[in-house]
Parts: C-alpha cells; sequence; structure tokens
C-alpha cells in the first residue's frame, strides 16, 4: 500500500487525512484540538469504523501527532498495521513568498526558507513549521514535502502582482502581491480541465474559491495571471470576518479614532469585518440567508456586498484575460450556496453567462450548471486541497 499523510497544522491544532494513492481514497482523518491548552483533543475518524475521540492533555504539536500516529495504527480503530506503508507526508504551508514557486521537499535549508517566510505569514507559519519538524522527528527517513498556499500564484506577471508603491520597497522587503488558497485553485484547475477533456491553452478560467476565507484566480492556459488576495489573505473579495480590499487611508483614521495599534486594526480588518461586521449578524451564510429572508436589511446588505465585489473581479478578469470560458465556484459557499451563484453571475449576460436555475439547485457535486447554450460554461467543483497536497507530494517523492 502507498499511503501520503497529509498535515495541515494551526496553532493550536493539527487535520489530518491519510490517503491511499492506489485509488487515492481517505483511509483515515481527523483533528487534534486545542494543542497547549486545557481540554485538547483527538478526533479520529477511520473509514468504515466508529469514530475515536481521545481528550488528554497535549502540551505540543509533538505530542498531538504522536497521538494521530498511534491512533492510525491502533488494533481497534487504526487504519494500517504499521507505520512503514507511510511513504510521504506533505504539509500545507501558508506563506512561501517569492522563494518556493513550487512544492519542495524539506530540508534544513528549506526549513530555514519557510522561517525567512514567517515575517509574511506570523499566524500560520510558525505553526506549519511545527508540524514539519515534529514528523521529521517523529518518522526518520519519510520524506516531507511542503506545498504553499501562495505557490500557484507565482506566475503573475509584475504588472498584476506589484503594488504601486516606491519600487524598493519590493525589492528590500518583497512588499508584493502573493495571493492565497493557490492549492484549491489549482486542484480546481486540473478538475476543469479533466472534466471539460480540454488543454490548458483552451481554457480561460475563473476559479471562485468562496468559504470562510474566499479568493478567486484568473487562469490562463493552465496558470495563474492575477489573483485577489494578496501580501496577506485580507485583500480582496469581502468574506466572513475580513474587509478584503478597502482604501489605506481609511486605516489610520480608523487606528486615531479608536485608539487603536497596527496589530488592533489588522485584528479588527481580519477577524471583526466582511459580512460579520457589516451584518452584526453572523460571517456564516446559512445565518444571513435565513436573516435576510426574514427582513433583516443589513443581512441583506452584506450578501449584496459579498456578490458584487466577486461580479465586479469576474468582470475584470474578463478583461484580464480577453474573455473567459469558464467559471468554477467552489468552497462552503461556492459549492453550496445556490443564491450566491445566482446573485454573482446575474448582470454578466454580456460576458454570454447564461445559468441554468434547474441545474444550479445543487449542492457539492462536480457538474456543468450553465445553460447548453451559455458562452461561457459555469461549474460546481468541490475542491479537495487534501488531495492536491496528496499528489503533489506523491510527483516529488515517488
Ligand atoms: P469553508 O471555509 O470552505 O469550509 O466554508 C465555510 C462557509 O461555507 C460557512 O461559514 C458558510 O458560510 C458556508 N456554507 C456551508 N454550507 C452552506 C450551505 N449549505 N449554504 C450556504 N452556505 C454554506
Amino acid at each position: 500500500m502507498v499511503n501520503i499523510l497529509v498535515i495541515n497544522a494551526g496553532s493550536s491544532s493539527v487535520k489530518y487525512q491519510l490517503i491511499n494513492m492506489e485509488d487515492e481514497s481517505v483511509i483515515a482523518k481527523g483533528l487534534v484540538e486545542r494543542i497547549g491548552l486545557d481540554g485538547s483533543c483527538l478526533t479520529h475518524r477511520p473509514t468504515g469504523k466508529d469514530r475515536f475521540v481521545l481528550e488528554k492533555p497535549m502540551k505540543n504539536h509533538g505530542e498531538g501527532i504522536q497521538e494521530v500516529l498511534k491512533a492510525l495504527v491502533d488494533k481497534d480503530h487504526g487504519v494500517i498495521p504499521d507505520l512503514s506503508s507511510i511513504k510521504a507526508i506533505g504539509h500545507r504551508v501558508l506563506h512561501g513568498g517569492y522563494r518556493f514557486t513550487q512544492p519542495t521537499i524539506v530540508d534544513d535549508e528549506v526549513l530555514d526558507g519557510i522561517r525567512e517566510c514567517i515575517e509574511l505569514g506570523p499566524l500560520h507559519n510558525p505553526a506549519n513549521i511545527k508540524g514539519i519538524e515534529t514528523c521529521m522527528e517523529l518518522m526518520p527517513g519519510v520524506p516531507n514535502v511542503a506545498v504553499f498556499d501562495t505557490a500557484f500564484h507565482q506566475t503573475m506577471p509584475d504588472y498584476a502582482y506589484l503594488y504601486a508603491i516606491p519600487y524598493e520597497d519590493y525589492e528590500k522587503y518583497k512588499v508584493r502581491k502573493y495571493g492565497f488558497h493557490g492549492t484549491s485553485h489549482r486542484y480546481i484547475t486540473q478538475t476543469v480541465l479533466e472534466y471539460l477533456g480540454k488543454a490548458p491553452e483552451e481554457v480561460k478560467l475563473v476559479s471562485c474559491h468562496l468559504g470562510n476565507g474566499s479568493s478567486l484566480a484568473a487562469v490562463k492556459d493552465g496558470k495563474c495571471i492575477d489573483t485577489t488576495m494578496g501580501l496577506s489573505p485580507l485583500e480582496g473579495l469581502v468574506m466572513g470576518t475580513r474587509s478584503g480590499d478597502i482604501d489605506a487611508s481609511a486605516i489610520p483614521f480608523l487606528m486615531k479614532k479608536h485608539g487603536m495599534t497596527a496589530d488592533e486594526v489588522l485584528t479588527y480588518l481580519n477577524k471583526k469585518s466582511g459580512v460579520l461586521g457589516i451584518s452584526g449578524i453572523s460571517s456564516d451564510f446559512r445565518d444571513l440567508e435565513s436573516a435576510a429572508a426574514e427582513g433583516n436589511e443589513m443581512a441583506r446588505t452584506a450578501l449584496n456586498m459579498f456578490n458584487y465585489r466577486i461580479r465586479k473581479y469576474i468582470g475584470a478578469y474578463a478583461a484580464a484575460m480577453d474573455g473567459i470560458d469558464v467559471i468554477a465556484f467552489a468552497g462552503g459557499i461556492g459549492e453550496n450556496d445556490q443564491d450566491v451563484r445566482r446573485e454573482v453571475l446575474e448582470g454578466l449576460g454580456f460576458l454570454g453567462v447564461k445559468l441554468d436555475l434547474e441545474k444550479n439547485k445543487t449542492r457539492g457535486e462536480l457538474k456543468i450548471i450553465s445553460a447548453p447554450d451559455s458562452k461561457v460554461t459555469v461549474m460546481i467543483v468541490p475542491t479537495n486541497e487534501e488531495l492536491m497536497i496528496a499528489r503533489e507530494t506523491q510527483a516529488l517523492c515517488m
């Protein structure tokens, strides 16, 4: 059996999947939560067996991942006889800076490179590094691959990724647009091409990853030429709790009004803004839609803002690519929310977009939802970042 373990380490959590690469099936998945806090807990879900929950103190990522490995080989809720069938480990790494343009096998030098990117991804990269170091220690000899959220976007031209600030700050500090959700946008691109049986050169795609965090990517010839997120995942679309695009001069203005520090204003823009900040109700679209249906005007406005910004960017990407052949919706909202898809696409008739309203009444299924005579193919593509990480890891290690 050729298995790949996929690890997504957060500041106090580790998500994992064990994938059998012979048929790309998930053999087990789970989550360690509250690492280093009271109430540490592992929830392990072996395919075809009962869920296993372990509540015990786990002081650090090492102790958490140790429990994951034990669970994988346990005689009752385990899924493999021993760890030797795990041929490689793929890690989600948030920020690869300008240096990492591809998934990379991790050695000491690569780890140093990921450490250098901590400044750009201060909330995620330290946890990602801990996950990698722990696996290197617990499973010596098994290759670890870092798969970067930013890598897919490294094909953007300079006029798309540069900010119009003094160029020396790009040279000195590498302040520029990087883009995120790259693993998802790559998976969506591959899936669209495969499903439609097209070559990369035949498709101008707008990939819409809409979840708690949301971003679009304009993909031409199979390569990203622009994306909505920037130096950090804050730029671009209106999101669950993030503002997306905002005039930079509003930031010092708000800092003065509220007496906020730089860190506080970032928390304000990342955690208290977006559809939550506008509606004052929730960041979850199910809550917003039921509130809007009951007549809550601010919930309606929040939804309108979310949909309008996506529509505007799709229009911009049509201009950037000289047309659009495919629009693909993914992520918790993109895959499940027919109202968002319908409202985003209203007003894009000039591009030749014609949604089939019946086909649009679908959740989480890979399918075409545009009318047969639509010039633009609209699709739902359930994304699968873990599988993409496993595929990239396999391609590098086997
Ligand atoms: P993600 O970050 O991709 O897991 O997406 C999470 C978000 O998807 C949630 O916060 C909800 O806003 C949204 N979502 C999930 N299921 C539905 C649904 N059935 N209808 C509308 N929105 C949904």
